[in-house]
């Protein structure tokens, strides 16, 4: 279709015009003084509101669209065998590619050694520089400060992030664990009443659905001069020199997210749903670039949505389904980075991880990479919990975030795209067992 193939090449174009611009202005700011406020008065008065109308479009149609998708698939479903099946597949895909990740980056971390021979001036002048968005971060991974927290406190934090006392106050949050149980719940709600009163509930939802998605269409419009200018304001503010001293570790981490990409994904989505995987790639450009712009699964999740279902011909019922838990608990590149960035402070640090911890930082990597937010950054906080776990000081992690934004934005490719290939499997799983009944 050419609208669609004319969207792919305006959006890509976006992309990298906004890449070239924003190297262009940081350039000229490091150059001329009097330069400085004109590319902050464009950058903030012009560039970030265009970027920020695009990204609260997506963020708007979020809660609604979750919950409607969900519920509508589960209602249409029907059957607990069913849904028990379409959750064993995506469960066990999520959990099998997150651990993949986890062991591909400390695989790559401890075969290249970046860190290995680092600069001790460096790493004290980056630890200084960086304290104190270090103590930011930190703050965020223990909410209630230093105080030892009980056992009973730990378990109602649980219940808190899965069934909270106040829907509402979850989903201002964007908590988006309790709205996907609520969804689910609701969907088995309505899968047990009368199939007439059932259809028309279904129906009714997936109108609500139809209709985010198509917001989403109308967002996806302005995604040309939106991606622009959320790439130019990211760039050009953009630490460009720390890229050349951090560039073995910056290779490393984009090498593994490439290796995931363009060998795994493929293969995975050949093997498991019988299609071409490139050319799947191929029609998911506007999506990838919309995680990479955003640097938000949760952002990005309405438009995951729309692909999955309009581009790749993904059943309603486990897009809705497969989706949004994957946007919340499946963030295969984020594991990766965690297994990249743990080996290499510890090899900055001259500390040695033995197989047996190497093997708990992958462990520990897949389990908060489930528990991350998918915001910008949102894996951070849970970051240094795993780098303390295993003896690595945690304010370590300062060395790497001021290239981080833009590892952020390409691990939240690749989580999306895990996202995508669980769909296209559990699709194609559901596919054969409709083919057998008929
Ligand atoms: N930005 C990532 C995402 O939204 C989360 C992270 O790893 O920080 O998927």
């Amino acid at each position: 279709m050419p609208t669609r193939h004319g969207n792919h090449r305006s959006i890509l174009l976006g992309l990298i015009l906004g890449a070239v611009a924003g190297l262009l202005a940081h350039w000229w700011g490091t150059r001329r003084e009097d330069a400085a406020p004109i590319i902050d008065g464009f950058s903030s008065v012009v560039a970030y509101p265009i970027g920020q109308v695009f990204l609260r479009l997506l963020f708007l149609v979020v809660v609604p669209l979750v919950f409607a998708s969900i519920a509508a698939g589960v209602a249409r479903v029907a059957s607990p065998a069913v849904l028990g099946r379409m959750g064993g597949r995506t469960l066990a895909c999520f959990l099998l590619t997150t651990a993949f990740s986890a062991v591909l980056g400390v695989t790559a971390m401890r075969l290249v050694a970046p860190g290995e021979g680092f600069d001790p001036a460096l790493r004290d002048q980056l630890m200084a520089s960086f304290a104190s968005d270090v103590a930011r971060i930190d703050s965020g991974s223990k909410p209630g400060g230093d105080a030892p927290i009980s056992l009973q406190a730990r378990v109602v934090q649980v219940l808190d992030a899965v069934l909270p006392r106040n829907i509402l106050g979850a989903v201002t949050q964007l908590q988006m664990l309790p709205l996907i149980v609520l969804a689910l719940l609701t969907g088995v709600g309505i899968s047990t009443l009368p199939a007439t009163t059932r259809d028309r509930a279904a129906s009714a939802l997936d109108v609500v659905a139809d209709a985010m998605v198509a917001i989403v269409g109308i967002a996806m419009r302005l995604a040309p001069l939106a991606v622009f200018c959320l790439i130019f304001v990211v760039v050009q503010r953009f630490g460009i020199d720390l890229l050349g001293k951090l560039a073995l570790y910056v290779s490393v981490v984009v090498g593994c997210y490439l290796l995931q990409l363009l060998v795994l994904y493929p293969t995975l989505i050949r093997i498991l749903s019988g299609r071409d995987g490139f050319a799947t790639l191929r029609r998911c450009i506007p999506l990838m670039i919309t995680a990479f712009s955003t640097s938000s699964s949760n952002a990005t999740l309405p438009t995951t949505i729309r692909t999955a279902e309009k581009e790749l011909g993904v059943r309603p019922a486990v897009a809705g389904f497969v989706l949004p838990l994957g946007a919340t608990i499946n963030m295969n590149g984020t594991a990766l980075f965690e297994g990249c960035v743990v080996l290499f402070v510890a090899q900055i640090f001259g500390i040695d991880l033995s197989i047996a911890e190497q093997a708990t930082v992958v462990l520990l990597a897949v389990v908060t990479s489930i528990g991350a937010a998918g915001v910008p950054g949102g894996s951070l906080p849970l970051l240094m919990l795993v780098m303390a776990q295993v003896g690595v000081p945690a304010e370590g992690i300062a060395i790497i975030l001021g290239v981080d934004r833009l590892l952020d934005m390409g691990r939240t490719v690749v989580n999306v795209m895990g996202d995508v290939v669980t769909s296209l499997y559990v699709n194609a799983a559901e596919d054969r067992a409709a083919a057998r009944t008929a």
